[in-house]
């Protein structure tokens, strides 16, 4: 007897937060309507993912190399400062010779395995060619398996 109770109390407590959230966001909504401005404003409902919540300029989204303009190699000198920065210690690079005398340097593998990294952007900030930015708007990364979420250097550069 006592178990049913409890059950119908949580069922009404549960009730009643929703209806508190409906009333809140309900008169937010109205003074807005009456041309009202307040600080807060009522909730809405945004229909995912046809319709998505536009990200802020500076959010960091997923990783990606940038390209020199004309030859389309990558910008990155593989100085490895991004990997030396990364506190998880999710970034390799490895270098190979370039034959541009002025470059010296390119990465033969960039991977940066994003089922460690924490999206702080330390390795974006280091990176003294900006040849690595987190731009991209995308942020749903979502895979079956760890391996999917391995970014090397061809997807970093699509
Ligand atoms: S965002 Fe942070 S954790 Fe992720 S790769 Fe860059 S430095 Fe490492
Ligand atoms: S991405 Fe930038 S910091 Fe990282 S190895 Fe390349 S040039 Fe250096």
């Amino acid at each position: 007897m006592r178990q049913a109770w409890t059950v119908l109390f949580e069922i009404l407590r549960g009730a009643w937060i929703t209806f508190r959230h409906f009333t809140v966001n309900m008169v937010f909504h109205t003074l807005r309507f009456f041309g009202v401005r307040t600080k807060r404003r009522g909730a809405v409902t945004i229909q995912y993912p046809e319709a998505r919540k536009p990200l802020p300029p500076r959010h960091r989204s997923l990783h990606r190399l940038m390209k020199r303009e004309g030859s389309g190699r990558p910008r990155c000198v593989a100085c490895m400062l991004c990997a030396t920065v990364c506190p998880s210690e999710c970034i390799t690079v490895e270098a190979v010779e370039d034959p541009d005398p002025d470059v010296q340097k390119a990465p033969s593998r960039f991977v940066i395995d994003l089922s460690r990294c924490c999206f702080c952007g330390f390795c974006v900030e280091a990176c003294p060619e900006d040849a690595l930015r987190m731009d991209t708007g995308v942020v749903e990364m979502a895979e079956t398996d760890r391996g999917g979420l391995t970014y090397d250097l061809e997807r970093l550069l699509r």
